[in-house]
Protein backbone atom coordinates (compact mmCIF):
# COMPACT_ATOMS: atom_id res chain seq x y z
CA UNK A 1 0.00 0.00 0.00
CA UNK A 2 1.06 3.16 -0.91
CA UNK A 3 1.39 5.33 2.06
CA UNK A 4 3.17 9.28 1.03
CA UNK A 5 4.65 10.33 -2.13
CA UNK A 6 6.77 13.48 -2.48
CA UNK A 7 8.57 14.99 -5.16
CA UNK A 8 11.98 14.94 -3.96
CA UNK A 9 12.92 12.22 -0.94
CA UNK A 10 16.26 12.99 0.49
CA UNK A 11 17.59 10.26 2.46
CA UNK A 12 19.73 11.06 5.49
CA UNK A 13 19.63 13.87 7.97
CA UNK A 14 22.75 15.10 7.99
CA UNK A 15 24.65 18.01 6.80
CA UNK A 16 24.31 17.05 2.88
CA UNK A 17 20.84 16.17 3.32
CA UNK A 18 19.50 19.23 5.43
CA UNK A 19 21.03 21.70 3.60
CA UNK A 20 19.82 20.31 0.10
CA UNK A 21 16.49 20.34 1.36
CA UNK A 22 16.87 23.75 2.78
CA UNK A 23 17.63 24.80 -0.81
CA UNK A 24 15.06 23.25 -2.76
CA UNK A 25 12.53 24.14 -0.23
CA UNK A 26 13.59 28.07 -0.64
CA UNK A 27 13.27 27.27 -4.74
CA UNK A 28 9.95 26.85 -3.54
CA UNK A 29 9.36 24.31 -6.72
CA UNK A 30 8.84 20.67 -5.13
CA UNK A 31 7.47 19.19 -2.14
CA UNK A 32 10.22 17.18 0.16
CA UNK A 33 10.54 14.92 2.81
CA UNK A 34 13.70 13.81 4.55
CA UNK A 35 14.02 10.42 6.04
CA UNK A 36 16.39 9.39 8.84
CA UNK A 37 17.04 6.11 10.14
CA UNK A 38 18.09 7.15 13.41
CA UNK A 39 15.98 8.87 15.82
CA UNK A 40 17.67 12.53 15.65
CA UNK A 41 19.59 14.21 12.97
CA UNK A 42 23.21 14.80 12.26
CA UNK A 43 24.18 11.51 14.77
CA UNK A 44 26.57 10.63 12.28
CA UNK A 45 29.31 12.01 10.89
CA UNK A 46 27.54 15.21 11.09
CA UNK A 47 27.78 15.12 14.95
CA UNK A 48 31.17 13.90 15.21
CA UNK A 49 33.50 16.62 13.59
CA UNK A 50 35.69 19.19 14.81
CA UNK A 51 33.31 22.13 13.53
CA UNK A 52 36.40 24.00 11.90
CA UNK A 53 35.38 26.91 9.01
CA UNK A 54 38.20 26.25 6.52
CA UNK A 55 37.95 27.87 3.35
CA UNK A 56 41.08 27.02 1.65
CA UNK A 57 41.56 23.95 0.62
CA UNK A 58 43.98 21.69 -1.58
CA UNK A 59 41.62 20.87 -4.27
CA UNK A 60 40.88 24.08 -6.30
CA UNK A 61 36.98 22.43 -7.39
CA UNK A 62 36.45 22.16 -3.94
CA UNK A 63 37.74 25.14 -3.30
CA UNK A 64 35.22 26.78 -5.01
CA UNK A 65 32.68 25.51 -3.08
CA UNK A 66 34.26 25.94 0.19
CA UNK A 67 35.21 30.08 -0.43
CA UNK A 68 31.23 30.32 -1.65
CA UNK A 69 30.07 28.40 1.71
CA UNK A 70 32.54 30.14 4.37
CA UNK A 71 31.79 33.77 2.91
CA UNK A 72 27.83 32.73 3.51
CA UNK A 73 28.63 30.92 7.14
CA UNK A 74 30.97 33.22 7.96
CA UNK A 75 27.64 36.24 8.81
CA UNK A 76 26.32 33.92 11.08
CA UNK A 77 22.98 34.17 9.85
CA UNK A 78 22.15 30.52 10.18
CA UNK A 79 24.45 29.77 13.05
CA UNK A 80 26.95 31.42 15.33
CA UNK A 81 30.64 31.29 13.81
CA UNK A 82 33.81 32.04 16.11
CA UNK A 83 36.05 34.25 14.01
CA UNK A 84 39.30 32.80 15.63
CA UNK A 85 41.83 31.89 12.96
CA UNK A 86 43.49 29.13 11.58
CA UNK A 87 47.27 28.67 11.90
CA UNK A 88 48.69 26.22 9.05
CA UNK A 89 51.97 25.35 10.26
CA UNK A 90 54.29 24.06 7.20
CA UNK A 91 52.85 26.21 4.97
CA UNK A 92 54.51 29.83 5.51
CA UNK A 93 56.43 32.21 7.64
CA UNK A 94 53.77 33.06 10.75
CA UNK A 95 55.38 32.21 13.67
CA UNK A 96 53.12 29.82 15.76
CA UNK A 97 53.86 31.39 18.96
CA UNK A 98 52.53 34.87 18.19
CA UNK A 99 49.17 33.26 18.31
CA UNK A 100 49.72 30.46 20.94
CA UNK A 101 52.73 31.46 23.51
CA UNK A 102 53.13 28.07 24.67
CA UNK A 103 53.69 26.37 20.75
CA UNK A 104 56.53 26.47 18.22
CA UNK A 105 56.52 26.09 14.11
CA UNK A 106 55.46 28.34 11.38
CA UNK A 107 53.12 28.58 9.22
CA UNK A 108 50.38 30.35 7.04
CA UNK A 109 47.63 32.34 9.11
CA UNK A 110 44.15 32.40 7.78
CA UNK A 111 42.46 35.58 9.99
CA UNK A 112 38.94 34.43 8.89
CA UNK A 113 38.32 30.77 9.32
CA UNK A 114 37.05 29.64 13.07
CA UNK A 115 34.64 27.59 14.70
CA UNK A 116 30.88 26.67 13.36
CA UNK A 117 27.82 25.82 16.12
CA UNK A 118 27.81 22.96 13.92
CA UNK A 119 24.58 21.63 15.51
CA UNK A 120 22.55 24.86 15.05
CA UNK A 121 23.52 24.63 11.39
CA UNK A 122 21.70 21.64 11.19
CA UNK A 123 18.71 22.67 12.66
CA UNK A 124 18.40 25.88 10.67
CA UNK A 125 19.06 24.10 6.99
CA UNK A 126 16.19 21.82 8.75
CA UNK A 127 13.68 24.27 9.94
CA UNK A 128 10.59 24.05 8.62
CA UNK A 129 11.48 20.99 6.55
CA UNK A 130 9.54 17.55 7.69
CA UNK A 131 11.72 14.77 8.47
CA UNK A 132 10.35 11.23 9.56
CA UNK A 133 13.19 9.33 11.94
CA UNK A 134 13.40 6.06 12.48
CA UNK A 135 12.51 5.43 8.58
CA UNK A 136 15.60 3.09 6.71
CA UNK A 137 15.45 3.40 2.98
CA UNK A 138 16.38 -0.30 2.09
CA UNK A 139 15.35 -0.44 -1.47
CA UNK A 140 13.28 0.98 -4.34
CA UNK A 141 12.04 0.21 -7.87
CA UNK A 142 10.48 1.80 -10.64
CA UNK A 143 6.99 2.12 -11.52
CA UNK A 144 6.73 4.14 -14.93
CA UNK A 145 8.04 7.29 -14.22
CA UNK A 146 8.14 7.02 -10.41
CA UNK A 147 10.50 5.22 -7.60
CA UNK A 148 8.65 3.21 -5.15
CA UNK A 149 10.94 3.29 -2.21
CA UNK A 150 10.44 0.76 0.63
CA UNK A 151 11.57 1.72 3.72
CA UNK A 152 11.09 0.12 7.19
CA UNK A 153 7.63 2.33 8.04
CA UNK A 154 6.11 1.59 4.39
CA UNK A 155 6.63 2.60 1.11
CA UNK A 156 6.95 6.15 -0.34
CA UNK A 157 6.82 7.70 -4.16
CA UNK A 158 8.63 10.20 -5.34
CA UNK A 159 10.22 12.07 -8.52
CA UNK A 160 13.68 11.36 -7.20
CA UNK A 161 15.33 9.53 -4.36
CA UNK A 162 18.21 12.08 -3.53
CA UNK A 163 21.13 9.82 -1.50
CA UNK A 164 22.98 11.66 1.45
CA UNK A 165 23.13 8.59 3.48
CA UNK A 166 27.09 10.01 4.67
CA UNK A 167 29.40 6.87 5.04
CA UNK A 168 26.11 4.68 3.95
CA UNK A 169 25.87 6.65 0.60
CA UNK A 170 28.13 3.98 -1.38
CA UNK A 171 26.78 1.03 -0.17
CA UNK A 172 22.86 2.68 -1.03
CA UNK A 173 23.80 3.85 -4.00
CA UNK A 174 26.26 1.36 -5.21
CA UNK A 175 29.06 3.86 -5.36
CA UNK A 176 32.47 3.19 -4.96
CA UNK A 177 33.09 5.36 -1.77
CA UNK A 178 35.04 4.34 1.37
CA UNK A 179 34.48 5.91 4.65
CA UNK A 180 37.80 6.48 6.98
CA UNK A 181 37.55 6.62 10.82
CA UNK A 182 39.27 9.28 12.57
CA UNK A 183 39.52 10.01 16.26
CA UNK A 184 39.45 13.46 18.31
CA UNK A 185 40.06 13.70 21.55
CA UNK A 186 39.15 16.41 23.66
CA UNK A 187 41.01 16.62 27.50
CA UNK A 188 39.92 18.06 30.86
CA UNK A 189 39.57 21.93 31.49
CA UNK A 190 43.17 23.60 31.22
CA UNK A 191 43.89 26.75 33.06
CA UNK A 192 46.63 27.65 30.52
CA UNK A 193 44.25 27.57 27.35
CA UNK A 194 43.41 30.91 26.34
CA UNK A 195 39.86 29.95 24.65
CA UNK A 196 40.60 32.79 22.49
CA UNK A 197 43.69 30.69 20.57
CA UNK A 198 43.29 30.00 16.78
CA UNK A 199 42.79 26.40 15.38
CA UNK A 200 46.02 25.19 15.18
CA UNK A 201 46.58 22.63 11.91
CA UNK A 202 50.41 20.88 11.24
CA UNK A 203 50.09 20.29 7.94
CA UNK A 204 53.09 18.27 7.28
CA UNK A 205 53.12 16.28 10.47
CA UNK A 206 49.51 15.85 10.44
CA UNK A 207 47.68 16.70 13.99
CA UNK A 208 45.67 19.56 14.75
CA UNK A 209 43.95 20.98 18.41
CA UNK A 210 42.04 24.12 19.04
CA UNK A 211 40.22 25.37 22.47
CA UNK A 212 37.10 23.38 23.48
CA UNK A 213 35.06 23.65 26.63
CA UNK A 214 37.55 24.79 28.71
CA UNK A 215 40.42 22.38 27.47
CA UNK A 216 41.27 21.27 24.27
CA UNK A 217 40.02 19.38 21.21
CA UNK A 218 43.16 17.58 19.63
CA UNK A 219 43.18 14.70 16.14
CA UNK A 220 46.19 12.71 15.34
CA UNK A 221 44.24 12.80 11.73
CA UNK A 222 44.15 9.10 11.30
CA UNK A 223 42.29 7.96 8.47
CA UNK A 224 41.41 3.71 8.57
CA UNK A 225 38.99 2.85 6.31
CA UNK A 226 36.37 1.19 8.05
CA UNK A 227 32.32 -0.26 7.64
CA UNK A 228 30.04 2.48 7.31
CA UNK A 229 29.17 3.21 11.29
CA UNK A 230 31.99 1.22 12.91
CA UNK A 231 33.14 3.75 15.74
CA UNK A 232 35.36 1.27 17.40
CA UNK A 233 37.99 3.22 19.13
CA UNK A 234 41.76 2.27 18.31
CA UNK A 235 43.85 2.78 21.47
CA UNK A 236 47.35 3.10 19.33
CA UNK A 237 45.36 6.11 17.87
CA UNK A 238 45.96 7.95 21.24
CA UNK A 239 49.55 6.95 21.37
CA UNK A 240 49.98 8.13 17.78
CA UNK A 241 48.80 11.52 19.25
CA UNK A 242 50.56 11.17 22.13
CA UNK A 243 53.97 10.84 20.10
CA UNK A 244 52.81 13.78 17.62
CA UNK A 245 52.48 16.13 20.23
CA UNK A 246 55.43 15.20 22.26
CA UNK A 247 57.71 15.26 19.05
CA UNK A 248 56.24 18.76 17.49
CA UNK A 249 54.37 20.88 20.62
CA UNK A 250 56.14 19.44 23.72
CA UNK A 251 55.28 22.82 25.25
CA UNK A 252 51.32 21.48 25.73
CA UNK A 253 53.09 18.56 27.70
CA UNK A 254 51.05 15.66 29.45
CA UNK A 255 47.07 15.98 28.55
CA UNK A 256 44.71 14.57 30.52
CA UNK A 257 42.18 13.05 27.98
CA UNK A 258 38.47 13.46 29.07
CA UNK A 259 36.64 12.11 26.34
CA UNK A 260 37.20 10.49 22.79
CA UNK A 261 35.16 9.67 19.68
CA UNK A 262 35.48 8.13 16.23
CA UNK A 263 33.78 9.58 13.03
CA UNK A 264 33.47 8.99 9.88
CA UNK A 265 34.71 11.20 6.41
CA UNK A 266 33.85 9.50 3.18
CA UNK A 267 35.71 9.43 0.18
CA UNK A 268 35.82 8.78 -3.79
CA UNK A 269 38.81 7.29 -5.03
CA UNK A 270 39.85 11.10 -6.21
CA UNK A 271 38.56 12.60 -2.83
CA UNK A 272 36.43 15.10 -5.12
CA UNK A 273 33.02 15.61 -3.69
CA UNK A 274 29.91 13.45 -5.49
CA UNK A 275 27.32 15.66 -6.33
CA UNK A 276 24.94 14.45 -9.34
CA UNK A 277 22.32 12.17 -11.15
CA UNK A 278 23.53 8.57 -11.48
CA UNK A 279 24.34 7.91 -14.82
CA UNK A 280 22.60 4.41 -14.72
CA UNK A 281 18.99 6.18 -12.87
CA UNK A 282 17.84 9.19 -13.89
CA UNK A 283 15.67 8.97 -10.47
CA UNK A 284 18.49 8.98 -8.39
CA UNK A 285 20.68 11.74 -7.50
CA UNK A 286 24.18 11.40 -5.25
CA UNK A 287 25.14 14.33 -2.79
CA UNK A 288 27.87 12.29 -1.03
CA UNK A 289 31.61 11.87 -0.34
CA UNK A 290 31.96 15.49 1.23
CA UNK A 291 35.69 14.31 2.67
CA UNK A 292 36.85 16.40 5.54
CA UNK A 293 35.32 19.17 4.51
CA UNK A 294 31.25 18.70 4.49
CA UNK A 295 30.44 21.58 7.15
CA UNK A 296 32.72 23.94 5.53
CA UNK A 297 31.24 23.76 2.11
CA UNK A 298 27.59 22.51 2.82
CA UNK A 299 25.73 25.60 2.05
CA UNK A 300 27.50 25.73 -1.17
CA UNK A 301 26.96 22.24 -2.03
CA UNK A 302 23.30 21.97 -0.53
CA UNK A 303 22.65 25.37 -3.55
CA UNK A 304 24.56 23.09 -6.35
CA UNK A 305 22.70 20.19 -5.61
CA UNK A 306 19.11 21.61 -5.34
CA UNK A 307 19.97 23.97 -8.84
CA UNK A 308 21.09 20.39 -10.64
CA UNK A 309 17.77 18.95 -9.51
CA UNK A 310 15.41 21.68 -10.55
CA UNK A 311 17.60 21.40 -14.12
CA UNK A 312 19.13 17.80 -14.99
CA UNK A 313 20.20 19.44 -18.15
CA UNK A 314 23.23 21.69 -15.89
CA UNK A 315 24.80 17.96 -14.84
CA UNK A 316 26.14 17.86 -18.29
CA UNK A 317 28.71 20.81 -17.28
CA UNK A 318 29.08 19.15 -13.86
CA UNK A 319 32.21 18.56 -12.46
CA UNK A 320 31.12 16.50 -9.28
CA UNK A 321 29.03 14.42 -11.54
CA UNK A 322 29.26 10.89 -10.48
CA UNK A 323 29.83 9.58 -14.44
CA UNK A 324 33.42 10.10 -13.41
CA UNK A 325 33.44 6.99 -11.58
CA UNK A 326 31.09 4.81 -12.91
C1 LIG B 1 36.60 13.51 12.99
C2 LIG B 1 36.02 14.36 11.89
C3 LIG B 1 36.37 15.70 11.81
C4 LIG B 1 35.82 16.50 10.81
N1 LIG B 1 36.08 17.83 10.84
C5 LIG B 1 35.48 18.65 9.94
C6 LIG B 1 35.68 20.05 10.02
O1 LIG B 1 36.34 20.54 10.94
N2 LIG B 1 35.10 20.83 9.07
C7 LIG B 1 34.34 20.29 8.06
O2 LIG B 1 33.88 21.05 7.20
N3 LIG B 1 34.11 18.96 7.98
C8 LIG B 1 34.66 18.13 8.91
N4 LIG B 1 34.44 16.78 8.85
C9 LIG B 1 33.64 16.24 7.73
C10 LIG B 1 32.14 16.40 7.93
O3 LIG B 1 31.76 16.02 9.25
C11 LIG B 1 31.40 15.52 6.90
O4 LIG B 1 31.87 15.83 5.59
C12 LIG B 1 29.90 15.74 6.90
O5 LIG B 1 29.38 15.72 8.21
C13 LIG B 1 29.22 14.68 6.05
O6 LIG B 1 27.82 14.88 6.19
P1 LIG B 1 26.78 13.87 5.54
O7 LIG B 1 25.44 14.51 5.67
O8 LIG B 1 27.25 13.47 4.18
O9 LIG B 1 26.87 12.54 6.43
P2 LIG B 1 26.17 12.18 7.84
O10 LIG B 1 26.24 13.32 8.78
O11 LIG B 1 26.75 10.89 8.29
O12 LIG B 1 24.65 11.99 7.47
C14 LIG B 1 24.16 10.86 6.77
C15 LIG B 1 22.84 10.47 7.41
O13 LIG B 1 22.21 9.49 6.58
C16 LIG B 1 21.51 8.59 7.43
N5 LIG B 1 21.28 7.36 6.68
C17 LIG B 1 22.21 6.52 6.17
N6 LIG B 1 21.64 5.51 5.49
C18 LIG B 1 20.29 5.69 5.58
C19 LIG B 1 19.14 4.97 5.10
N7 LIG B 1 19.29 3.85 4.35
N8 LIG B 1 17.91 5.44 5.38
C20 LIG B 1 17.74 6.57 6.13
N9 LIG B 1 18.79 7.29 6.62
C21 LIG B 1 20.06 6.88 6.35
C22 LIG B 1 22.48 8.41 8.61
O14 LIG B 1 21.82 7.91 9.76
C23 LIG B 1 23.02 9.83 8.78
O15 LIG B 1 22.28 10.57 9.74
C24 LIG B 1 34.96 15.95 9.83
C25 LIG B 1 34.61 14.61 9.91
C26 LIG B 1 35.12 13.82 10.94
C27 LIG B 1 34.69 12.38 11.04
Amino acid sequence: MVETRADILIVGAGIAGAATAYHLQRSGRFSVLIVEKEETAGGHSTGRNAALIREHVENPRLQELTTESAEFLRTGELASYDRSGLIALGLGDEDLSKYVPICQGKGLWYPKDGVLDVSGLLQSYLAGQEVRYRTEVTAWRHVGRELHVSTNRGEIVCDVLVNAAGPWAGRLGNLPLTPKNRHIFVTAPLDWVDQRWPFVWDALNEYYFRPESGGLLLCPCDETPAEPGAYTEDPARLEELADKIMTHQPGLGDLPIMRSWVGQRTFAQDDDFVIGFDPRDEHVFHVAALGGHGITASYAVGRLAAELIADPAADRTNPFSPKRML
